[in-house]
């Protein structure tokens, strides 16, 4: 097998054996196709975690594999809004665990989903939790958000100048990697503001009497005149370069280190 060749679909089935052999990684995308403002396409989730795999496995040059990524997601808060397409939670564990399954089937044992999209991640957390029960512990299964990275939050901290909360949606945080990444699909001339500014309309978080954050996801369209949540205007090409290079560097980095970790063995104390 070419080194180099990092893309699960591509392999054939033998290829499948020696990859299982040489226990490597797989990486698993998870986002979701859904509005994104009026600025940027729909394909924003799926495409920016997919590319942070990509570019990530690339540097890993035989130790991970990525897969074709989950494109659909949950996000029902969201379809007030043309063009969402997703799935119910349900449907959503039950689907991207058949997938994890499966690899743990064919013989991996270090699986490593990352998502790409908010609203996915209370699943895709149960998902990395249901692959490990499963399998009966034969296999390792870990998720996370790439905006949860270390790096990437750092770099955020660095360079974003609107003070929204990172990721948002649609802001100054996704609207300046996706113009890292893609930037022949972005509109500027349409950017908005949605956090902060004259929007929003509502709030999808409650903090109580002593700044306790309690999970509060309303429709969106209660909140957010034009889908945005945060300051598209202010994103830029330079920005979103710096915060994908800390995204790469970090999920390599994470993905080496969780693929060195031997399988731990279970005791029963009965
Ligand atoms: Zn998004």
């Amino acid at each position: 097998m070419m080194l180099e060749k990092y893309i699960y679909a591509s392999l054939t089935w033998p290829e499948v054996n020696e990859a299982v052999a040489a226990d490597r990684l797989v990486i698993m995308p998870t986002g979701m196709t859904e509005q994104h403002g009026p600025h940027l396409p729909l394909d924003v989730d799926v495409r920016l975690c997919t590319e942070v795999c990509h570019r990530a496995a690339e540097r890993l040059a035989g130790e991970a594999l990525v897969t074709p990524p989950v494109s659909f997601g949950y996000a029902p808060h969201q379809m007030d809004f043309p063009g969402s397409l997703g799935v119910d939670a349900q449907a959503f564990v039950d689907y991207t665990l058949g997938v994890t399954m499966s690899l743990v089937h064919h013989g991996f044992r270090h699986i490593l989903l990352v998502n790409g999209h908010g609203s996915n991640w209370p699943f895709v957390e149960t998902v990395a939790r249901l692959t490990i029960v499963r399998s009966e512990g034969k296999a390792m299964c870990a998720a996370l958000n790439y905006w949860g990275l270390g790096r990437v939050r750092a770099a955020a901290q660095r360079v974003l100048e609107s003070g929204e909360p990172v990721p948002s949606h649609a802001g100054e945080f996704e609207t300046s990697l996706y113009l890292a990444v893609n930037p022949e699909g972005v509109n500027m001339a349409a950017a908005g503001r949605g956090w902060p500014g004259d929007e929003p309309i509502g709030t999808d978080y409650l903090a109580g009497p002593d700044g306790d954050m309690v999970a509060y996801v309303p429709f969106w369209s209660t909140m957010y005149k034009v889908g945005i949540k945060g300051d598209a205007t202010k994103g830029t090409r330079e920005k979103g370069e710096v915060l994908l290079e800390a995204a790469v560097s970090g999920l390599a980095e994470l993905a080496r280190r969780f693929r060195a970790m031997p399988l731990p063995a279970r005791v029963d104390h009965h």
